[in-house]
């Protein structure tokens, strides 16, 4: 008898998997890990005063199970973020949730039979293909244009062949831009004319440089749309697991909703000492911290793009928000193949581009100190320029 379940035989996850890869060739110089989206990891260590509101939290005695749906002080202040960036999302429409992992886990079962479809970006974050493999949904791509936006003509394609809803990751990983409003007009309209639902995952809201943050839900808290947030990345406590969903007020939701909860009230609740953190959490998410944020993250964004396209064995697009670069390999070689390569020779981790469902490519995470990122650099373009003359 086979003890196993071959559910999962299907499902790999590339950002992790490189990492049993790379162990093998762990020397004595440690190995650069620029494959997990965790500042933390690469030195960007969480604000005192984040953690001290975890230490306050834990010291009043929230060590209880919070209710399901999650706590109403949270609920509360996840709302009034809403309305700080000028919308109006009521807090019994917040539900809060182990990380934004755990709700898009949650949709995909709230949401979709066997066999229905989901439109998703291509690249896409690997998860979202994951489950589809998983539960069983059809997925169905869109792609980007030569900018790294969504490409609106091939988002109605996708639509045309019958998904049910639409996945939007903005601002994006792994390709770093961030939605201006006229193209996010165009989506939406595209989307909830179809009767779709948007799925607009914005963990990476608030974190742009150059490029202004436009949220679905703004003035379309009405509408078939859920938003998805979190604090792992704002925050840089990844390890929190705090996320939640929001969803539009349209009637059509009311079972969606029903069958989310069922699911929330499954897992008891998310944890607990974090959820009462949160409004002196979100209070703390001012001007001068996005700031200070920011300014290293787009300093680091242009070191890339500098760096990167100096030599014409790699290319990358301007980045706007968040801290990854999807670098475009201008030569024939499996992105696997290029990746192993670097880890072997240049002790450096990154992901390939297929992780994400594009050849071509390979991803890093630029978050954290200015000398490793360039040394770092440097290493790859020393390991792709061995192609130049292919
Ligand atoms: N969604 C996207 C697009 C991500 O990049 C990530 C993490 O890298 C997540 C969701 C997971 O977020 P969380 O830590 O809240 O589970």
């Amino acid at each position: 008898m086979r003890l196993h379940s071959r559910r999962l035989d299907s499902i790999t996850y590339s950002i992790r998997e490189i990492e049993d890869f790379a162990r093998n060739y762990e020397r004595k110089e440690k190995l650069t890990y620029l494959n997990i989206g965790d500042p933390v990891k690469l030195g960007m260590k969480t604000a005192n005063h984040v953690v001290d509101a975890a230490v306050m939290s834990l010291k009043r005695g929230n060590n209880f199970y919070a209710k399901s749906d999650g706590a109403d002080i949270a609920r509360e202040s996840i709302s009034n973020f809403y309305a700080d960036r000028g919308m109006h999302i009521s807090k019994d429409r917040v539900y809060i949730t182990t990380g934004v992992t755990e709700a898009i886990r949650m949709l995909y079962l709230s949401i979709f039979n066997r066999n229905e479809r989901i439109a998703l970006p291509r690249p896409y974050y690997p998860l979202y293909n994951a489950l589809s493999l998983l539960y069983n949904v059809k997925p169905v791509y869109y792609n980007f244009d030569e900018e790294g936006y969504p490409d609106v003509n091939s988002v109605r394609s996708a639509l045309k062949r019958g998904a049910k809803a639409i996945v939007l990751i903005n601002p994006n990983n792994p390709i770093g831009s961030s939605l201006p409003l006229s193209m996010l007009d165009e989506i939406k309209d595209a989307v909830l004319s179809k009767g779709a639902i948007l799925i607009s995952d914005e963990i990476y809201s608030d974190m742009t440089y150059g490029q202004k943050m436009n949220y679905a839900l703004a003035g379309s808290e009405d509408e078939r749309i859920i938003a998805l947030n979190g604090i792992s990345k704002l925050f840089r406590v990844p390890g929190w697991r705090i996320g939640w969903a929001v969803f539009g007020r349209h009637p059509s939701f009311k079972n969606v909703i029903a069958n989310f909860r069922k699911l929330l009230m499954l897992r008891l609740s998310s944890p607990t000492p974090f959820q009462y953190a949160l409004p002196q959490l979100l209070k703390l998410c001012t001007k001068t911290y996005l700031r200070d944020y920011m300014t290293v993250l787009n300093r680091n964004s242009k070191i890339v793009y500098d760096k990167i396209n100096s030599t014409d064995v790699l290319s990358v697009n301007k980045i706007h928000a968040a801290y990854y670069a999807f670098i475009r390999m201008n030569w024939k070689q499996k992105s696997v193949s290029f990746v192993k390569d670097l880890i072997r020779n240049q002790g450096i981790v990154t992901v390939p581009g297929t992780g994400f469902g594009k050849e071509g490519y390979f991803r890093i995470v630029f978050a954290g100190n200015r000398r490793t990122l360039s040394s770092s650099l440097e290493l790859i373009i020393e390991e792709a320029s061995k192609h130049r003359s292919v």
